[in-house]
């Protein structure tokens, strides 16, 4: 492969450096940050929460375990702006994803840590067994910022890969498939909750109104099942308005503090037999496009023949493409799906969840699989899930979707909530690291 030579400057070093301020990296930074320890937190995007926010990706999916940590701070402190709220069945993470990037910015300047929006971390520079410093570009250059712990919270993993630590990615073509997600204003939620709770007969069209008058419901259709929307993609279908793959798989859910938006968890986008790749370009590229036609056929659907929709438009398509998952770190442990699927316990434990193992279809004819930890039961993400091989880096910690877990264990552990708990643990363990100077 040809190389370049790279010119960067040096900036003044810092203690922990997090690359990625998604939930993960967010929750490093902070619990970093607020061990006292100088903390740089790097993001590529302008502003922080990563696919909650850029892929519009809300609400943050329920474990039936209550909210521990930082993950509760962020609810309480979403509610407080306006940005949040509780359903009825418990789950305190439905959120406005705007208000929550305010949110983020003042818990993370609170913790004191140094926010560096725009900078795409393309290098790592190690001698071994320590990593030494990052180099990231943005519009003046490149530059490097040498630290003594560094966190990867990239979701895609561009750092552990940069440092030459052991990984997987799409390994025997097992792959998520990857959404864009998009919002529509306008819409008369009276009027769709109403309809809802007169026609839902089978309980998968929650309504719940709260006391300051915002209404939050959530509906679905996929083909698996009898959903109460089902009759009105019967007939877009039969009308040719709505493609088969558009009807594959949706879910609509309205935003708390903001009357009239409903929030797309759709379309998921699949290109026949062919296994799309979140991290090479011409496949996100022809996701992007291909998505935004789905949109546009999608929202038309919902104008025509959904209740209360008829004075509604599309005011975002996400900004980034909802991937949910790429690179896994092959770490000191590797949580597999029996470890989910039998509720596993860890001495180390960093986190608990019951959330399912959730595959969605990666190829035409596959179907979306769910498989429950056993009933009224958890299971555990242990601290070396986050961890490199012990031959490997040693000041290096791995959080977030990219954690060290084979494909359909990360299918349970990768939601928000999770990503949350091992970014907080991974920043205080960076933080004693540097205090203790454990390092040899
Ligand atoms: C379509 C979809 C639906 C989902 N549904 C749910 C749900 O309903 N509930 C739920 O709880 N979870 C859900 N998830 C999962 C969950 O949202 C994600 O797994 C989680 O948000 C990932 O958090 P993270 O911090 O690991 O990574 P991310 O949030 O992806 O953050 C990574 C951050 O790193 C930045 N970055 C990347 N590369 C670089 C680089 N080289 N340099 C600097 N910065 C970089 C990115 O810009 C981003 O801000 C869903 C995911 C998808 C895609």
């Amino acid at each position: 492969m040809p190389k370049i030579e790279l010119h960067y400057k040096e900036l003044p070093p810092c203690d922990v450096l997090v690359a990625g301020g998604g939930s993960a990296g967010v929750a490093a930074a902070v619990s970093a940050g607020r061990a006292g320890v100088k903390t740089i937190l790097i993001e590529k995007s302008t502003f922080l929460g990563g696919t909650a926010t850029g892929a519009l990706v809300t609400p943050m999916m329920k474990n039936t375990l209550p909210a521990k940590g930082l993950f509760s701070e962020v609810c309480d402190r979403l509610m407080q702006a306006g940005g949040g709220a509780t359903f009825k069945d418990g789950n305190p993470g439905w959120f406005n994803p705007e208000i929550y990037k305010i949110v983020l910015d003042k818990i993370c300047l609170e913790a004191h840590v140094k926010l560096m929006f725009d900078c795409q971390v393309i290098e790592a520079i190690h001698e071994l067994p320590f990593l030494r410093k990052v180099i990231f570009f943005n519009k003046s250059g490149c530059f490097s910022i040498s630290a003594k712990e560094f966190i990867d919270c990239t979701g895609d993993g561009d750092l552990m890969a940069f440092s030459g630590v052991s990984y997987e990615s799409g390994e025997n073509n097992h792959r998520q498939s990857m959404s864009l997600r998009f919002m529509m204003s306008g819409v008369d939620l009276k009027a769709l909750a109403k309809w809802l709770q007169e026609n839902d007969k089978r309980g998968d069209s929650p309504v719940h109104f709260l006391d300051n008058g915002d209404i939050l419901l959530s509906s679905a259709h996929t083909f698996e099942k009898e959903w109460t929307l089902k009759p009105f993609f019967d007939e877009a279908l039969k009308n040719t308005d709505l493609k088969k793959e558009d009807a594959a798989y949706f879910q609509i859910f309205s935003v708390p503090g903001s009357p009239g938006l409903v929030a797309f968890n759709c379309p998921g986008i699949i290109s026949g037999n062919k296994v799309l790749d979140p991290l090479n370009s011409e496949d996100t590229s022809w996701v992007l496009t291909h998505g935004r036609q789905m949109i546009e056929r999608i929202s038309s659907f919902c104008k025509k023949y959904l209740p209360g929709f008829s004075n509604s438009y599309v005011c975002q398509i996400a900004p980034y493409i909802g991937v949910r998952e790429s690179r896994r770190l092959i770490g000191q442990y590797v949580l597999s799906a029996e470890d989910i699927l039998s509720g596993q316990k860890f001495e180390d434990a960093i986190a608990d969840s019951d959330w399912p193992i959730d595959i969605h279809p990666s190829k035409i004819g596959e179907r979306e699989q769910l498989r429950h930890p056993p009933k009224n039961d958890y299971y555990q993400i242990p601290l070396r899930s986050l961890l490199p091989k012990e031959n490997e880096i040693k000041n290096l910690i791995v959080a977030g979707r990219c954690l060290s877990a084979d494909f359909e264990a990360q299918g349970s552990a990768r939601i928000q909530a999770n990503c949350w708990a091992m970014g907080e643990a991974a920043g205080q363990l960076a933080a004693k690291r540097v205090n203790y100077s454990l390092r040899s």
